[in-house]
């Protein structure tokens, strides 16, 4: 049976790790999650602790799931959320915390405690806090945050997964396209100039995708992210043509494309690139998809209905 994935859009990295922990479980005692935005961190963490504690397997549906409800109205006592006061969580906080973890059976998957801002935290508190970390066989996980990584104290973070949020604000350009398909520039820039031969010299793409593109994107995972990028690229026409800004991508890559294509054309492209991704799963001739993918775009022109 196929697992059901969670999806969070823009961070591809914390997909991937959630994802694992759901579908093959906790392995560490300690997540450490950074970032710029302290809010969005204690979302995440949030959630980190949801799918730690959830007993169905966390999904997007989950708040229908009784535990995870408790969790969002705040009222599910295996998790405990812990904010410093002046770097000082107190010795007996922590003491009190693994008691209270030890002594009571867990109705959860895992126990799990948040400590917010934990670069703030004197080296009392963190050795407390170690102690209860190195606890073999323990089913209570710590999930700390910070937004200043440098600063947490070594011993801490060298316990825990090191987890980064991306900030989806200060990230665009050619780094957000690499973040969120995991592709080199290198990758990136061949998916662009092959969007080209698409639009412009429509047999040479066709021969450079049997030679080097199902070469450069043999996986499922990174045909989707090929696609991604073809996308994107699409959406910056359009960002272009209406804003007359491009926002993943230089202009000068662009705008020749842009001029070409009307935007409902865009659009259209947008969408049928949309439907191909979906049924990436279901398919595994990379050469055939991507042939009809070829050809479905350059069907798609003014005026005239595309084939379907
Ligand atoms: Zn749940």
């Amino acid at each position: 049976m196929k697992n059901e994935e969670i999806y969070i859009e823009n961070q591809p990295v914390l997909t991937k790790i959630f994802n694992k922990i759901i579908n093959s479980g906790n392995n560490t005692q300690g997540y450490l999650l950074f970032g710029e935005s302290s809010k969005e961190i204690r979302n995440y963490s949030l959630m980190l602790s949801k799918i730690l504690i959830c007993p169905n397997k966390y999904t997007s549906k989950c708040h229908k799931c009784n535990i995870c409800k408790r969790i969002d109205n705040g009222n599910f006592p295996e998790l405990k959320i812990i904010f410093p006061e002046n770097g000082m969580v107190k010795k007996e906080k922590i003491i009190n915390l693994r008691d209270t973890f030890n002594t009571k059976s867990i109705e959860g998957e895992n126990g799990v405690y948040i400590i917010n801002d934990v670069e703030s935290l004197n080296s009392a508190a963190a050795n407390a806090i170690l102690k209860f970390l190195e606890e073999p066989d323990s089913n209570v996980v710590a999930v700390f945050n910070t937004t200043n990584l440098n600063a947490v104290i070594p011993t801490i973070a060298s316990r825990c997964q090191i987890i980064k949020i991306n900030n989806i604000r200060t990230s665009y350009g050619i780094g957000f396209v690499k973040e969120l398909t995991n592709l080199e520039e290198e990758d990136i820039y061949n998916v662009v100039s092959f969007v080209k031969k698409i639009e412009f010299y429509k047999s040479q793409a066709f021969a450079e995708l049997k030679k080097d593109f199902i070469k450069n994107f043999d996986s499922k995972e990174k045909l989707n992210s090929a696609l991604l990028v073809m996308l994107l690229l699409y959406k910056d026409m359009l960002n272009y043509k209406v804003k007359n800004k491009s926002i993943y991508f230089e202009v000068n890559e662009l705008k020749t494309l842009a001029q070409k294509n009307e935007n409902d054309v865009i659009s259209r492209k947008i969408s049928f690139i949309l439907e191909n991704m979906e049924k990436i799963e279901y398919n595994v001739n990379v050469l055939l998809f991507m042939s009809n993918l070829l050809i479905g775009i350059g069907d798609i022109t003014d005026g005239k209905s595309n084939r379907n």
